[in-house]
């Protein structure tokens, strides 16, 4: 109960700070008591550098997606606004700590934006697969190349992991803020299809869905299915307990459906886990490896609008998807 509490309070923290931290920085700009120029543009600088972190390294999925966008647009919006209240003399010499504090912003926000940035690119040696969702638009809450982007990379076998929720036309993922009803979330209960074709070589189905944020830490992947493709394994985690269809042995086709979206397994809420493993002759082990879905390369905040058919899966604009 009292890790339970630590969680909900780190996520409700977490959240505040998206709220509060932009809308301070939006008002400094707005105000701005520097004493010069060479001091408001670096101020301005360092301001917009965490505003860059918290839009590409920050996942939105609590607040909805619009709100990084919101408040991108406030901050340039009031720093470019705010030159005219700026003093044109000049700023008095020594160093400041206004500066000071500025140039470590600069450096330490700007340096983390610029690594997620890079966690855009798909490395060489990805797979191909079909999205595994098909009844909505889905936001990546984690993926991407890079550890700003992507908590997985601590993880070999995990490297280029995805964490995805479902989430309605503002970009929220559940009814209410952080609800411990699991079936408040929309992704909960979505039908998972198998991303290719192969057999399932390990599947687990009758794990209990904890509430949220509740996590099972003596059963970290909870129920899950893994799928061995040509050339790859596939590890789908988490499927609501019960809902899992096929068993080890089987054939499956892409498209097939193998579960369901659940909450089971080291989750903090429910969503679906996918990632792709190869075996390494070199390394006599599994690694993972990056994953094209249908082409894409999918990062935190990617938003996903797939419908029944792969053809319709589109990327960073919307299309009408088919109803379940
Ligand atoms: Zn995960």
């Amino acid at each position: 109960m009292k890790r339970q509490l630590s969680i909900s309070t780190l996520m409700a923290t977490n959240t505040l700070t998206k709220i509060a931290v932009p809308g301070c920085l939006a008002d400094s700009l707005w105000y701005p008591q520097t004493s010069g120029v060479s001091d408001w543009t670096l101020r301005w600088i360092g301001v917009m550098s965490i505003i860059a972190w918290y839009f590409v390294c920050c996942s939105w999925h609590d607040l909805g997606r619009v709100w990084r966008h919101v408040w991108l647009g406030v901050c340039a919006f009031a720093g470019t606004l705010s030159v005219v209240q700026v003093q044109q003399g000049q700023t008095p010499p020594g160093i400041h700590a206004d500066t000071v504090m500025s140039l470590l912003f600069v450096l330490w926000f700007g340096g983390n934006a610029l690594n997620a940035w890079r966690g855009r690119r798909c490395p060489d040696g990805s797979v191909q697969l079909s999205f595994p969702l098909r009844h909505g638009s889905y936001m990546v809450v984690q993926g991407g190349s890079t550890s700003s982007v992507n908590y997985h990379r601590r993880h070999p076998l995990q490297t280029y992991a995805m964490d995805v929720v479902k989430v309605n036309r503002w970009g929220r993922r559940c009814r209410g803020l952080f609800p411990s009803q699991v079936e408040r979330y929309f992704i909960y209960g979505d039908p998972v299809y198998s991303p290719c074709a192969g057999q399932v070589v390990h599947a687990e189905g009758n794990i209990k869905d904890p509430p949220a944020p509740h996590t099972d830490h003596v059963n970290p992947a909870g129920n899950h299915v893994v799928i061995q493709s040509d050339g790859c394994r596939v590890v789908l985690a988490h499927p609501r307990c019960g809902s899992v269809r096929v068993a080890p042995g089987d054939r499956v086709l892409p498209g097939q459906i193998v579960g369901e979206v659940g909450n089971s397994g080291n989750s903090t809420e429910p969503h679906l886990h996918v990632h792709a493993e190869v075996y390494r002759d070199d390394l006599k082990r599994y690694v993972g490896v990056p994953i094209r879905f249908n082409g894409r390369f999918f990062v935190r905040n990617s938003v996903v609008h797939a419908g029944t058919t792969d053809r319709i899966l589109t990327f960073g604009s919307r299309r009408k998807s088919a109803e379940r």
